[in-house]
């Protein structure tokens, strides 16, 4: 598995496949042919097909277009076979000749992949160990926690970057719940993370509880959709849910940043072991592997921070996405708005209901959480592609006959 610094990305929304990845695939590009005269790219399957929504266009066009023209294709029938988000990008010379081309992957989480033995853009493995199981059965044998096992195998910079993630996220936080008005796009959808943080501030313990931790996940989601700076956790659509609850915890219980560092290597991990096994991305296996591996990510960190053991941690993370299994990637307009603002808000509470339900138990039970990430895989390849980022189906298709 690669570090967790490239599931935790701090950029810009509102989509890491759609905007981030493209991006820079898109500076990468430029890098090879900074001479060219004239550019074309051309999206496939769901890039083109939530693309303008995702501004896709917009994350290559405002790379490419300072050094030279660009025309955009759109192909949202063509799927090539290794990924759904697929791009095709040319360089030509001022007699329009082709200089080169590239065919790219953006697969998720701002990651990109080329379908070939020879990848120019592979980054170095850093850990031995994939799957969960055997991790928990390291933790067991050495007496360690699953964030001293990031330790050991990422490089001593990790926690500094941790610390620069976590104070995008609450900057992410705190922006979010100062903005007022409508975010960008044609629902014309208000912004509600500043009316819910003041409604739950009006409540006594255990609703202003829950209605906080449904305000800061809103205000990172409605930053997202603003195209404002977050950190994919595991990928922007689903960036609202660790902020959630990490921050709801650090407020409510005075957690120190430290012990909130150790929290996001743990959750990294499990965000980590959900990409290497299966994927996280929405066009591949539907929003289960954005928002429910975000979930499983949130449900582990929080049971660190109350002190679970391994195996509890092992299990909050498996409800958190065990209980995601089947969910579809429909978003309204290919905006990351309708359903993923509220969806974010949901799973933050979930993850912190798994948290409770793990915590009665002494973290026996039968469904792995390498089992449920192979069954969101499998479940995700069976999912027609109308429900996986292409807005053909479930609630973008209502939407459109409204
Ligand atoms: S529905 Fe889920 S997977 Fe799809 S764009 Fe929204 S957050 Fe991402």
């Amino acid at each position: 598995m690669k570090s967790i610094k490239e599931l935790y990305r701090i950029g810009t929304g509102p989509s890491s496949s759609h905007t981030m990845g493209p991006r820079k695939a898109a500076e990468t590009f430029l890098t090879r042919y900074p001479d060219a005269a004239s550019f074309k790219v051309t999206l496939y399957g769901s890039l083109a097909a939530t693309g303008q929504g995702h501004m896709t266009d917009v994350a290559i066009i405002d790379t490419l277009q300072p050094t030279a023209p660009v025309e955009i294709v759109w192909q949202p029938k063509v799927f090539l076979p290794f990924h759904p988000n697929a791009m095709t990008f040319a360089a030509f010379n001022a007699n329009h000749k082709l200089l080169g081309n590239w065919t790219v992957y953006s697969i998720g989480g701002g990651a990109l992949a080329e379908n070939n033995e020879t990848s120019t853009i592979e980054s170095p493995e850093v850990y031995d160990m994939h799957l969960m199981t055997e991790i928990l059965g390291w933790c067991e044998q050495t007496g360690r926690s699953y964030w001293e096992y990031v330790k050991q195998c990422e490089e001593e910079d990790i926690w500094d970057y941790l610390a620069e993630v976590w104070s995008t996220m609450k900057e992410a936080i705190h922006r979010g719940l100062e903005a007022e008005g409508v975010l960008p796009g044609p629902l014309n959808l208000r912004r509600k993370a500043s009316t819910y943080y003041i409604r739950a501030t009006g409540f006594k313990q255990s609703l202003r509880s829950r209605g906080l931790v449904f305000a800061y996940a809103l205000a990172v989601s409605e930053e997202n959709a603003s195209g404002g700076k977050i950190v994919t956790a595991p990928t922007c659509g689903s960036c609202g849910v660790m902020p959630a609850v990490l921050y709801h915890l650090q407020q409510s219980r005075e957690f120190s940043d430290m012990r909130i560092l150790r929290a996001l290597a743990t959750a990294g991990l499990v965000g980590n072991i959900v990409k290497h096994n299966a994927s996280i991305s929405g066009a591949e296996v539907g929003c289960q592997g954005e928002v429910g591996v975000a979930c499983a990510m949130a449900s582990a960190a929080a049971n660190q921070l109350f002190g679970g053991s391994p195996a509890q941690i092992e299990y909050a993370a498996e409800m958190g996405l065990e209980h995601h299994l089947g969910m579809t990637c429909d978003p309204v307009c290919g905006l990351v708005q309708i359903p993923c603002i509220e969806r974010n808000a949901y799973a933050a509470a979930r993850a912190l209901d798994a948290n409770l339900y793990s915590a009665f138990t002494d973290g026996m039970h039968r469904v792995s959480f390498d089992k449920v990430v192979q069954v969101m895989k499998q479940t995700g390849h069976d999912l027609p592609s109308l429900y996986k980022e292409t807005s053909e189906g479930g609630l973008a298709k209502d939407y459109q006959q409204m």
